[in-house]
């Protein structure tokens, strides 16, 4: 938790930044009797980590001082021909000599800074959203982060390929590679912006995950180095929890500082929901049936009404393309604070979050609810476990194991 008394001084700095009118010391203290203090700003918890982004020489240093060390290490990197910063998973192309050399940058938060965004959230006191941050993207403003520009510069007159490999949606690449174009960066040619929704043949992508993106880089290149602010830049967490998360970097330690280059991004990233266990939605599920629960490497879904029943369960020390069943939650819950209804579905992987997503797209998986269902159900809470077969990496059709209405 941040200080009260620095989000307060904070919060009278953005003031001041987005012009608001403030009174002198001397205002103040003259008008304390004739009128009451003015409401601040709400609180933001995202207040500090931009002013810091901003602000601070550290967070400047910190980016001269990785893309530095990166370029000292370039030339070995180009000349051992054994180098390479793909993980294992994603090495599916053996090294050979004619594969051409690249690096791997992530752009938000790594080389373009798009934290005048994230203050204009603040000082409208809005949350991120997809519509005004694409509105963001296509204004084409973000500029480099320190150290970025000379490092993608430089590599690119060695004759490495700079590949940005992104979650920005596809449909950005215009505006996107318009912007990393007119800061300066090196764009060999479109092919270098490789989205979010990039169609990778062969590889079965889940989510945002950019495992097959980076296998698709190394089909024809030797990756030296790769870049990003967040661990799955670098390579895919199978469970975002602070476990999960140290478990996917593990195997790659020695490389951090030397393949890996990692920055630092205080106002978001898949760090927050792991503080969380993942579960942002716990608040609103209430005391309730069912609940996903781990033990050791196992995920299941606890019923209260029969708790030693671990059926429902997938063990996450088997590797995923594996997984042969999946199990999912979809609840109907009036949220005790908005006192709204609140529709909330997930599965234990990706695979059973497919099958909860096709559950409530089709009316007719929703019609095999309804029969067993008391009367009056569309006003009542409702919970649905679900399983779903995988065949070779992609989920079937979701099936109702239970539905309990209360
Ligand atoms: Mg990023």
């Amino acid at each position: 938790m941040r200080k009260p008394i620095l989000s307060i001084a904070l919060c009278s700095l953005l003031v001041a930044c987005a012009g608001a009118p403030r009174k002198s010391a001397h205002d103040s203290a003259a008008g304390a009797s004739a009128a009451p203090a003015p409401a601040g700003p709400a609180a933001n918890d995202n207040l500090n980590a931009v002013a810091w982004t901003q602000t601070a020489i550290e967070h400047d240093l910190v980016y001269r001082e990785v893309y530095r060390v990166a370029g000292e290490k370039l030339r070995a990197a180009l000349k051992d021909s054994t180098w390479d910063a793909l993980p294992n998973r994603d090495r599916k192309q053996p090294l050979h000599s004619k594969l051409k050399p690249a690096v791997i940058v992530d752009i938000d938060e790594t080389v373009l800074d798009n934290s005048p965004y994230q203050a204009r959230l603040v000082a409208n006191g809005k949350a991120y959203d997809e519509f005004t941050w694409s509105e963001w993207c296509r204004e084409k403003r973000a500029k480099p982060l320190p150290g970025a520009l000379e490092f993608a510069q430089g590599a690119a007159k060695r004759g490495i390929t700079v590949f940005y490999l992104s979650n920005r949606a596809q449909d950005l690449n215009g505006a996107t590679l318009e912007n990393l174009r007119a800061d300066g960066f090196p764009v060999e040619n479109d092919g270098v912006f490789l989205g979010l929704g990039t169609v990778v043949d062969g590889c079965e992508q889940n989510g945002s995950e950019k495992g097959c993106r980076r296998a698709l880089v190394g089909r024809t290149h030797r990756v030296l180095m790769q870049f990003g602010d967040q661990i799955g830049d670098f390579a895919n967490v199978l469970a975002n929890t602070a476990e999960g998360r140290q478990k996917a970097i593990a195997p790659y330690m020695a490389w951090i500082g030397t393949r890996w280059f990692v920055l630092p991004n205080p106002s978001y990233g898949s760090w927050e929901p792991a503080l969380f266990n993942n579960d942002w939605s716990l608040r609103l599920m209430g005391p309730r049936r069912f609940s996903f629960e781990r033990t050791g490497d196992t995920f299941w879904i606890k019923d209260v009404q029969n708790p030693s029943d671990r059926s429902h369960a997938v063990n996450y020390a088997m590797p995923y393309l594996k997984l042969t069943e999946d199990f999912a939650l979809v609840s109907r819950v009036l949220d005790p604070v908005t006192e709204r209804m609140v529709v909330l579905a997930g599965g234990l992987t990706g695979y059973g979050t497919v099958a909860a997503g096709e559950f409530l797209s089709n009316p007719a998986y929703i019609e095999t609810i309804t029969a067993s269902a008391p009367s009056k159900w569309a006003h009542k809470n409702v919970e649905v476990l679900i399983s779903t077969k995988v065949i070779n990496g992609k989920s079937g059709p979701p099936k109702v194991v239970l539905a309990h209405f209360w």
